[in-house]
């Protein structure tokens, strides 16, 4: 492959990146600040090609909900996600409160969570490591 070749694949490739990382930044807006490290982090993926598929993965997942479910987890501003116990998960609307939370849990009840983003919903939930 010449030089010039591999240049303009180079490119393309970064700009596809960075499409990826900019589509995600505007459809969630609580995920606007964050890196793309801080992105990948978010869905818990190593790379861009990961992400790719896990967002593959949302819009099948999205696509097979009734239209009136969609809808209705919106009004109420929070998800259906269920626990262990059968009990509503709460949804943590920023990473930052997520993460008191885990500190918070740790310190006071020597609970060990971690986070991980709502399929569903704009937000975080925790979980017993
Ligand atoms: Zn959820």
């Amino acid at each position: 492959m010449s030089l010039k070749k591999s240049l303009r694949s180079f490119k393309k490739k970064l700009h596809h990146q960075s499409h990826t990382y900019a589509t995600i930044r505007r459809v969630y807006p609580h995920l606007e600040t964050l890196s793309n490290e801080e992105i990948l982090d978010y869905y818990q993926v190593k790379n861009l090609q990961e992400l790719e598929k896990h967002i593959e993965h949302i819009k099948v997942v999205l696509k097979n909900k009734l239209k009136s479910y969609k809808e209705e987890l919106k009004a109420l501003d929070t998800c259906f996600c269920l626990d262990a116990q059968g009990d509503f998960k709460y949804l943590y609307p920023t990473k930052k409160e997520a993460e008191a939370q885990i500190a918070y849990s740790l310190k006071t009840k020597r609970i060990k969570l971690t986070l991980y983003p709502c399929p569903y919903h704009a937000g975080w939930h925790l979980s017993r490591i």
